[in-house]
């Protein structure tokens, strides 16, 4: 099968008027409305400062194939892919997520709401190689419309799949830290209708990210992590750039990593016999959690969409990474943010215990993450490796696993720079280092 050579893990990437000029958002927009074909195709954007220059080369692009483009204004990526999937016409997002403001990307969305397949992103890219693009007479251009009536569509959507009243009865006091992005309307406005107290931090759109840097990672989140740390939140939450992902900070301040509030949320949302979906990557907390209640874990490759489709295609409860980017699929097959602080406040208003106590409850794994730069093509490695290593147990759903007695190892080429990715996990921190150190010793001597 063919690989998108232009199309990253998260749509097309780059610096707008170097990589990504006005001209180049054109070809992308011109082939993505010819490759959907369809009658409307809806766009929205983050909060950055290039994004009206993106999105309306884009737009414009797509009216030349005939299509016309109905335009949502600033949305987390999430809710423009809500709306696609209620009114079942493809998007186009304008985001780079959480990559740092300079940056900006273009993202293609199908008309059941998730991302476009490997498959249709190189299908995509023969389009803008080949330049065929429908072009339309004069009188079956595309008209341009706006609604602004998705906001309230997707916060509805959400607060229909958690028991609303009892988390409006709680009374929660919340901190939530938007960073200046996509979020910074819609969970400040749901949180208030769950009725909520609520201080939002970097709640106005910034395009600079001139608060903080937009990956919720606990070394940009200081100015909440110091707010809960007065002790008069009962949840602190963070959000990416486009809001498709969700971490949390429990009521003393502490950061809590995403694998722990993946294997919380997926323990109060499922039953027995449910099935879960999660990629290699992710912490064996799942697991114990999975087998605790009953429930089916299915492991897949590294990245939300493929996560998505074999959620779809096992028609899966829940799934998620590491990252705080989790999946509802009662609601809807992308991450959303949104929708995971809701999961998160549903499960604190049954279970009616601090978030401290309740994450006491989630299997202790310690997990190190390093990098090596890759010296040799992969699949020159991948020998390597497997012929040393021949006498342990792996797995190749992405890259290679290798169980070791008291844990494993994930070693996996990064899909966008030249670095072998490696992560090792176990029970106890000791064996995760000595793990992980072994196999960046052996990978640096290659
Ligand atoms: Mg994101």
């Amino acid at each position: 099968m063919k690989t998108p050579q232009l199309f990253g893990t998260n749509g097309i990437r780059g610096v707008p008027n170097d990589y990504l000029t006005t001209e180049f958002s054109m070809t992308i927009g011109k082939a993505i409305g010819t490759f959907f074909n369809a009658k409307k195709i809806a766009i929205a954007r983050d909060t950055r400062v290039s994004g009206n220059m993106i999105l309306l080369s884009v737009a414009s692009a797509v009216l030349s194939t005939g299509t016309d483009v109905i335009y949502l204004d600033i949305l987390p990526t999430p809710a423009l892919q809500y709306y696609c999937k209620n009114h079942k016409m493809p998007g186009i997002m304008i985001t780079a997520s959480h990559n740092p403001p300079q940056y900006n990307g273009i993202k293609a969305i199908d008309s059941d709401g998730t991302e476009i397949d490997e498959e249709k992103e190189v299908e995509i890219e023969d389009l803008i190689f080949s330049k065929k693009f429908k072009n339309v007479p004069w009188n079956e251009i595309g008209q341009y419309y706006s609604d602004n009536t998705v906001i309230n569509e997707y916060i509805n959507g959400i607060m229909n799949v958690v028991d609303t009243d009892k988390i409006k009865k709680k009374k929660f006091s919340v901190a939530i830290d938007t960073g200046n992005g996509a979020s910074y309307f819609t969970s400040p406005l749901l949180l208030s209708k769950f009725d909520c107290h609520i201080v939002s931090l970097n709640a106005n759109p910034d395009g600079k990210f001139s608060s903080r840097n937009s990956e919720p990672k606990p070394e940009n989140l200081t100015d909440l992590i110091n707010i809960m740390k007065t002790k008069k939140f009962d949840i602190g939450i963070a959000h990416d750039g486009d809001a498709d992902r969700c971490v949390f900070i429990d009521e003393n301040g502490n950061f809590i990593d995403g694998d722990k509030s993946l294997s919380l949320i997926v323990k109060y949302s499922i039953n027995k016999n449910d099935t879960v979906v999660t990629p290699v990557s992710s912490s064996d907390a799942l697991k114990d959690i999975c087998k605790e209640k009953d429930a089916k874990l299915i492991s897949t490759r590294v990245g939300a969409p493929i996560v998505a489709r074999a959620m779809i295609n096992n028609k899966a409860v829940i799934g998620g990474e590491e990252n705080g980017g989790i999946i509802y699929g009662k609601h809807q097959y992308c991450r959303d943010g949104a929708m995971t602080l809701s999961l998160m406040l549903n499960l604190l208003a049954n279970q009616n215990k601090k978030l401290s106590e309740l994450l006491k409850e989630i299997p202790d794994y310690k997990m190190v993450k390093s990098s090596v730069e890759r010296k040799k093509e992969w699949n020159e490695i991948y020998k390597d490796i497997t012929e040393k290593y021949k006498n342990k147990k792996m797995d190749f759903t992405d890259g290679i696993k290798i169980y070791d007695d008291n844990g494993w190892t994930l070693i996996r080429p990064s899909g966008t720079e030249k670095i072998i990715r490696i992560f090792s996990e176990s029970k106890n921190m000791d064996d995760a280092v000595k793990y992980n150190n072994e196999y960046i010793n052996y990978l640096k001597n290659l």
